[in-house]
């Protein structure tokens, strides 16, 4: 019988010296976007195989494909047939640190206060560190794993995962597993933890907006024919509520969910400093909703870019067309379709003039993901982080997309898929100066001690 107790507290103890890890990894500057990296990858991929084997892991393993940054994977098997296996993913490239203002080397880690300072601290490298460490705790205090095993660590989940979905289909046996934990995602707050149910997905438009076979005279025809321009303008304010946010294709919000979300620290203070506000510039009001639903739970809109004529290219004219490209975020559950469908009846009725209006779905974009986090494996998550945080993790949701999450979701519906992480409001992922909150980290670190005990009990076979 494993004292799950006891090998939580070894892993609490070894956080810190997990730090110098953490430096080592973080100083291959693994850029998954630069091209001059891909060695440099290729080199970490390696001492992370390595690194797996020496802390006791079986069949540690560099997976290549051609044209795809490698994966790693590794995994221990012998806690028996009738023991669940756990699969663990997170992902060792980080974002680019070009053009940014670093207060500190970003490809070292440095510690001011209670965080560790360096490009890829939070996003990903805390995340999968946190189970090595987990890991090596139980081998070295019990001997083994209470679950079976298995690690898989991408190498461009900062470039969009565009190999992941080839991954899966080449190595099917690494993903092979009963339950999935992937550690790439946000906690609300250091003293309040997370599990991710819910992503928007993405949508791309153009609407273009055509009247003639030439730019007119304004001083000849203005008044007289319609004006592309304004036209355009007047037709993707439609699209928008007198807040400016997206008023098509909402979404009924759970009244259960819409109550635990004030539970999410999305305060104005939250929000003026996340969003770099300026002083006396207000977040738009809650109208019965909170910011989260807002946020994660919402269609929203954004233009990306337009056609209108630019400052030095003025004349007196009427132009022939003009024409916008808009980025449509789509709630949890809807789908592209269904978006572009209703932005396009909004668009295509009572047009002035009678202009021609095109609209077309744009390259790219990606799925929202909607989950239901319940049954046994989420009990246990929540017995878990009980253990290591005092509290239940609230099931939040994420307003951008990650596509692995979606490919997961897609791949594996029918598994139970635990999104955590070790990040932070106030982490800065992707951004100059991000860090990882050292509570945040040891607490993640011992979650995950109990969640391997709590997911081998609540998924134990037969
Ligand atoms: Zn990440």
């Amino acid at each position: 019988m494993i004292d799950v107790k006891r090998v939580a507290d070894a892993a609490s103890a070894a956080v810190i010296e997990s730090f110098s890890q953490l430096n080592r990894y973080l100083s291959f500057a693994p850029i998954s976007s630069d091209p001059n990296a891909a060695g440099r990858l290729r080199e970490l991929a390696k001492t992370l195989r390595d690194d797996l084997e020496a802390i006791g892991m079986s069949n540690a393993r560099v997976l290549e494909l051609e044209g795809a940054h490698p994966c790693v994977a590794a995994e221990w098997m012998k806690a028996g047939p009738n023991a669940p296996t756990v699969l663990v993913y997170g992902h060792f490239d980080v974002q680019p640190v070009a053009g940014e203002a670093w207060d500190t080397p970003p490809h070292s880690i440095v510690r001011k206060g209670d965080r560790l300072y360096g490009r890829g601290s939070a996003d990903d490298m805390g995340g999968w560190l946190s189970h090595l460490v987990a890991i090596k705790s139980y081998f070295k205090e019990a001997n083994g794993l209470p679950c079976n095993l298995k690690l898989l660590l991408e190498g461009e989940e900062e470039i969009g995962s565009p190999n992941l979905e080839r991954f899966m289909d080449a190595y099917p046996d690494a993903f092979e597993s009963d339950a999935m934990v992937l550690t790439d995602c946000e906690n609300p707050s250091p003293e309040i933890p997370g599990i991710t149910v819910s992503l928007r997905g993405l949508l791309e438009i153009e609407v273009a907006v055509e009247s003639a076979k030439s730019d007119v005279h304004s001083g000849l025809w203005g008044n007289v024919v319609p004006d592309p321009a304004v036209t355009l303008v007047a037709l993707l304010a439609r699209l928008v509520d007198d807040d400016g946010r997206l008023k098509l294709a909402r979404r009924e919000i759970d009244p259960a969910w819409l109550q635990s979300s004030h539970d999410v620290p999305m305060t104005e203070r939250v929000i003026r400093a996340g969003a770099r506000l300026l002083e006396g510039v207000n977040p738009l009001p809650n109208r019965g909703l909170s910011p989260a639903a807002w946020a994660w739970r919402e269609p929203a809109v954004t233009i990306l870019s337009t056609t209108l004529p630019v400052p030095g290219t003025e004349k007196n004219a009427i132009r022939k067309s003009a024409s916008a490209k808009l980025s449509i975020r789509i709630a949890p559950g809807q789908t592209p379709k269904e978006l572009f469908e209703a932005i396009r009846a909004e668009l295509t009725q009572q047009v002035p003039g009678g202009l021609t209006i095109k609209i077309n779905q744009l390259e790219g974009g990606s799925s929202s993901w909607d989950y239901v986090a319940e049954g046994p494996a989420f009990d246990a998550a929540d017995r878990a982080y009980e253990a290591a945080w005092g509290r239940k993790p609230l099931r939040i949701g994420i307003g951008g997309s990650i596509p692995f999450v979606a490919l997961f979701g897609k791949r594996f519906s029918r598994l139970p898929l635990v999104l955590n992480g070790v990040i932070d409001p106030e982490t800065g992922a992707h951004g100059p100066n991000e860090s990882m909150h050292i509570g945040v980290y040891e607490k993640t670190v011992t979650a995950n001690v109990h969640l391997y005990a709590e997911l081998a009990k609540a998924l134990a076979k037969g």
